[in-house]
């Protein structure tokens, strides 16, 4: 009964209310922001042996009264709302427009977009029609779509994962590992998956030329992938010594402030431009 008493009491604690008013109000706020635009794709490029070879589109959100709300802040919670399948569902359209925007360009034209699918939205509803309506509404090349996966959720169910990557993979759409190195993985399950690419975490990143612990698990995922034919990609690359240090560890694909950080749509292009200029 004590115990009973406390937990109502909690319940009732205004500091909770408060964090489940906050929460309530901003999930009213994210969906009258999809309903009003606020939300927009930013891209941050992808370099390969020099050159920019795509981009990740990061999502963005800017709220009216707020300012920029970062993804750390909302993502979470649209996951456990369920609106993530909406937002998901925005991303991948926004993602294939721009897509096929570019693919008459000779420089923009080339690249590849990746976009973060979230546990929820592969999981549930039609993920796999999902994004072939993608593909197919905006004229999009699916050869040049890469959807970024996290090891979790390729554990979940792992017959009826393999099954929706290899339906996509039939028709050109490519997979990545996002965060190596950072969950669970399953060296048996990797063998498995239809990937393209590992990315290396950037918490291993960061201190790579002082940790050694760091550097040899950088060498490591840069080993494996490349023995699996895996494109290995380390992000969060500040530095060029960090750089360096990956192009001597057999890694030559990579993203990170050292070259952009995510930008606006046009901004991007004109780096890109910029950069393909003799
Ligand atoms: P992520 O997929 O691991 O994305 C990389 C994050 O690292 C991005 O943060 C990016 O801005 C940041 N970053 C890039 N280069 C550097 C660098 O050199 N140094 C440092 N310190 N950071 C760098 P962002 O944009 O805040 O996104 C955070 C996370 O939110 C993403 O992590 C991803 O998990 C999630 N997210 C973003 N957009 C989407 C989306 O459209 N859908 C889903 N489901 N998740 C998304
Ligand atoms: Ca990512
Ligand atoms: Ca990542
Ligand atoms: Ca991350």
């Amino acid at each position: 009964a004590k115990n009973a008493g406390r937990n109502t009491l909690r319940f009732y604690d205004p500091r909770m209310q408060a964090v489940v008013a906050a929460r309530a109000q901003l999930e009213a706020d994210m969906r009258a922001g999809l309903a009003e635009g606020q939300f927009e794709l930013y891209y941050q490029p992808k370099v390969a042996h020099g050159s920019i070879q795509g981009a990740e589109a990061l999502l963005r959100w800017r709220h009216p009264e707020r300012g920029f709300v970062p993804p750390s802040e909302f993502i979470a919670l649209a996951e456990d709302c369920g609106l993530i399948l909406q937002l998901g569902q925005w991303v991948l359209q926004s993602a294939c427009k721009q897509l096929a925007q570019w693919s008459g360009d000779e420089q923009l034209g080339a690249l590849s977009v990746a976009v973060n699918v979230s546990p929820r939205q592969f999981h549930e509803g039609g993920f796999v029609a999902e994004v072939l309506q993608a593909i197919a509404g905006s004229g999009a090349d699916a050869r040049r779509l890469r959807l970024e996966l996290t090891e979790g959720m390729l554990l979940q169910d792992v017959e009826d994962t393999i099954a929706k990557m290899v339906k996509l993979r039939g028709y050109g759409v490519g997979f990545s590992l996002d965060d190596f190195g950072t969950g669970y993985s399953s060296l048996a399950y990797l063998k498995r998956l239809p990937l393209h690419e590992l990315k290396i975490d950037q918490s291993f990143v960061r201190d790579v030329l002082t940790d050694p612990n760091d550097a040899a698990i950088a060498r490591t995922i840069v080993a494996l992938g490349t023995s699996l034919g895996l494109q290995v990609t380390a992000e969060g690359v500040e530095t060029e010594a960090q750089r360096a240090f990956l192009e001597k560890s057999g890694c030559h694909v990579w993203q990170g402030y050292l070259l952009a950080p995510p930008l606006p749509r046009e901004r991007f292009e004109a780096l890109v431009r910029e950069r393909a200029a003799p």
